[in-house]
């Protein structure tokens, strides 16, 4: 399967690896070569090792990128914009 990201793709993986299902990311060496090589053949993609697999690796890979229920915030204290998901800053640790 493909992934925008080498970021994401690496981030899937390890999700995978955490879910028990073996899998190796490939193709994350190319991005450097775009412009020889069809962009789609540069994309990083997860290559689950048994296909038995292939159906939970979709699901765990599903529950990433559902979007998370909620509104950005921003940080009271230092003014940061914050993804729905963290109940505390990042940045400065201000609780929500
Ligand atoms: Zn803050």
């Amino acid at each position: 399967m493909r992934c925008e990201h080498a970021i994401a793709a690496a981030h899937y993986a390890g999700a995978l690896r955490a879910a028990g299902i073996d899998c190796e990311v490939r193709n994350t060496m190319l991005s450097g070569a775009l412009g020889e090589i069809p962009f789609l053949e540069c994309a990083p993609q997860i290559w689950i090792r048994h296909a038995l697999d292939e159906a939970r690796a979709r699901e765990v890979i599903d529950q990433l990128r559902a979007p998370v229920a909620g509104e950005p915030w921003t940080c009271r204290q230092c003014g940061e914009l914050l993804e729905p998901q963290f109940a505390q800053c990042w940045r400065c640790g201000a609780a929500r």
